[in-house]
């Protein structure tokens, strides 16, 4: 049978944000939140979930990525508060927000979708929303939810990083005794120019 691995694109965090959500991710367990938190140190902001992909796959979709960092700007990223998917009430995904360079990400994910999507890739169904997980709740009581909500809201505003981003990865999770350990597989440059519209 051919090899296959799990594959995803992401761009890399700020090293900051790194710092900072060690101690987020202390605050918001303090809440009693029963969740599975990410390891800061392999925290990313997922561009594209390719899933289990055949190796001899892999030269076509660096390509794709290649063509598609061509076609997009650099990014100034900056990483905002943090949040819950669907929403706070009910929390399920804990993340990181994308304040600046949001649109760059959007754009970079279209441009992506512009050339997986003839490989065969489609994109999911909801829309692409930016963003960097900490955590996946598993359980909360009423008590625990609340205490979560109001220190999301408290932590809305709060800087946690910011970066230019001239780069992004093609990573395999490969399965590892503590949680998956991510392989770098390729790196590809965002290297379109800023082109200025004279009136
Ligand atoms: P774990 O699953 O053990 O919590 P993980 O989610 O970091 O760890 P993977 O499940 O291999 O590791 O996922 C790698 C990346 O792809 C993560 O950013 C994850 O959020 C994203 N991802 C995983 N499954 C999907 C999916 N079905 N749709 C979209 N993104 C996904
Ligand atoms: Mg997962």
């Amino acid at each position: 049978m051919a090899r296959r691995l799990r594959l995803f694109i992401a761009v890399d965090v700020p090293g900051e944000t790194v710092v900072l959500a060690r101690r987020l991710i202390e605050r918001l367990r303090k809440t009693g939140i029963e969740a599975r938190w990410a390891d800061p140190a392999r925290l990313h902001l997922t561009l594209w979930f390719l899933g289990n992909v055949a190796a001899e796959e892999m030269p076509a979709i660096c390509r794709a990525m290649d063509r598609a960092g061509a076609a997009t700007l650099p990014i100034d990223l900056e990483i905002v508060g943090a949040g819950a998917f669907p929403d706070a009430a009910n929390p399920r995904t804990l993340w990181l927000g994308v304040r600046g360079g949001a649109e760059g990400l959007v754009a970079l994910h279209e441009a992506l979708a512009g050339e997986l999507n003839p490989l065969g890739y489609p994109a999911e169904d909801r829309r692409y929303r930016p963003h960097i997980t900490l955590g996946r709740v598993r359980h909360g009581d009423p008590e625990a939810t609340q205490r979560l909500a109001a220190e999301l809201a408290a932590l809305a505003e709060l800087p946690v990083g910011a970066a230019g981003v001239d780069s992004f990865t093609l990573y395999a999770s490969l399965p590892g005794r503590d949680g998956p350990q991510y392989e770098v597989i390729h790196a590809s440059d965002l290297t379109c120019k800023a082109t200025r519209t004279h009136a």
